[in-house]
């Protein structure tokens, strides 16, 4: 079986994760991919593959030759929930140029990196679900690397420590990670996007719940009386600099933004993700939430306003700073297999970040894949072959 023909088996289990499910994993799915992948790495002789009871999937690869390094390789199994429902790929055998149109009419068009892929095979949906690239091209990868590594004629390579973990999209993949059973001295996750991508600097992250409590009286005699939730909520927000939302930022630039907001003249409740790269910035923008707070409850009576705040992750950079080696190795192995490596700030989260602090160094590799968490969401099968190479070159050139 090649990296491509695993992928399109992978992509048809449906794993969608639930944020709304408390269980780990979230979503029944995710177990039936658990127990194809056990299946197989144990058919090419990995003993010790194993899924746990919270469907984190392990496996170990012992060194052949002499190298040392304990070497981790790290993808989720769930996908995002953007568009619900089965995966149907399609494969296009080579892409002629021009707009791509799906078979239920999307069309994939306008995307600066679609010129560079004319006369690749590509793999796309039929326009009614996410494709799951994100991040099955990962698992693909990851799995025909043990393929090839437990072949009799294997090249010599380190010692493999092999992850797949349940609930990354919803912000849990790392929670139950028992990086001591892992054992690897380092690790990448397999998740990132564009072939070539190694990323190792992330967002810091927090959540901020923002309560209203309001006194509500019938507006024929609230003079005087009545606290509106719902307009406190709103003088709340006015208080956040108005530039400073994802709409109107990029690269290294955080932000505030509102993800959900509900509320009356009696309660209110706004619902935000706080974000930035830098960690005194970070702490700066909780902190004018936290004043915020405090000026409208000046205001309006103390305990008007709540602001719950709770950290999700941290930017890795700050570890990673005193493990450059383990970039180095991913450029190197980027750049021996002719791929230009495209080392990038993400702005976001990774599984990898949450390790690194868990005592797991782990910066982030490409997959390949375009569009994720969308109806055009697609991947060159070009890409996944070339990943499988430069995983390859980590196991052999590992120290
Ligand atoms: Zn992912």
């Amino acid at each position: 079986m090649d990296v491509k023909s695993r992928f399109l088996r992978y992509v048809q289990v449906e794993t969608t994760s639930c944020e709304a499910n408390e269980g780990c994993p979230s979503t029944p799915g995710q177990w039936d991919l658990a127990r194809m992948l056990v299946r197989e790495l144990r058919e090419m002789g990995i003993d010790d593959a194993k899924v746990d009871e919270h469907c984190y999937v392990t496996a170990h690869i012992p060194a052949k030759g002499r190298q040392t390094t304990r070497l981790g390789l790290i993808a989720h199994m769930d996908t995002s929930d953007g568009v619900t429902g089965p995966t149907h790929p399609q494969v296009i055998d080579r892409y002629a140029g021009g707009p791509i149109t799906l078979k239920n009419g999307t069309v994939i068009d306008g995307f600066g990196f679609l010129p560079a892929l004319v006369g690749q095979e590509l793999i796309v949906t039929d326009g009614t679900s996410v494709l799951g690239a994100d991040d099955k091209a990962g698992v693909a990868e990851i799995m025909q690397l043990c393929r090839e590594l437990t072949a009799p004629d294997a090249p010599d390579h380190c010692a493999m420590c092999i992850g797949f973990t349940p609930d990354e999209e919803i912000g849990r993949g790392a929670d139950l990670f028992d990086v001591a059973g892992f054992g690897a001295d380092y690790a990448y996750t397999v998740d990132g996007g564009a072939l070539g991508e190694l990323e190792y600097e992330n967002f810091n992250a927090a959540s901020c719940r923002v309560t209203v409590h309001g006194v509500n009286i019938h507006p024929g005699s609230a003079k005087n009386q009545m606290k509106n939730a719902a307009l406190i909520a709103m003088e709340w927000n006015s208080l956040l600099p108005p530039a400073e939302i994802p709409a109107h930022t990029e690269s290294y630039e955080g932000f505030y933004h509102l993800c959900g907001m509900s509320g009356d003249e009696e309660k209110a409740e706004l619902v935000y993700i706080i974000r930035d790269h830098d960690a005194a910035k970070f702490d700066a923008r909780i902190a004018t939430a936290r004043r915020i707070t405090d000026f409208l409850n000046a205001r309006y009576g103390e305990g008007t306003v709540e602001c719950a705040i709770r950290e999700s992750y941290r930017n890795m950079r700050e570890i990673i700073e005193q493990r450059m080696d383990i970039v180095e190795k991913a450029k190197a192995a980027f750049t021996a297999c002719n791929v230009e490596p495209i080392v990038q700030p993400i702005r976001g989260g990774t599984d990898g970040a949450r390790l690194t602090y868990m005592g797991l160094p782990c910066p982030n590799l490409s997959t390949g894949g375009f569009n994720f968490h969308g109806r055009k969401e697609l991947i060159p099968v070009p890409s996944m072959v070339k990943m499988v190479e430069v995983l390859k070159r980590l196991a052999t050139d590992a120290d």
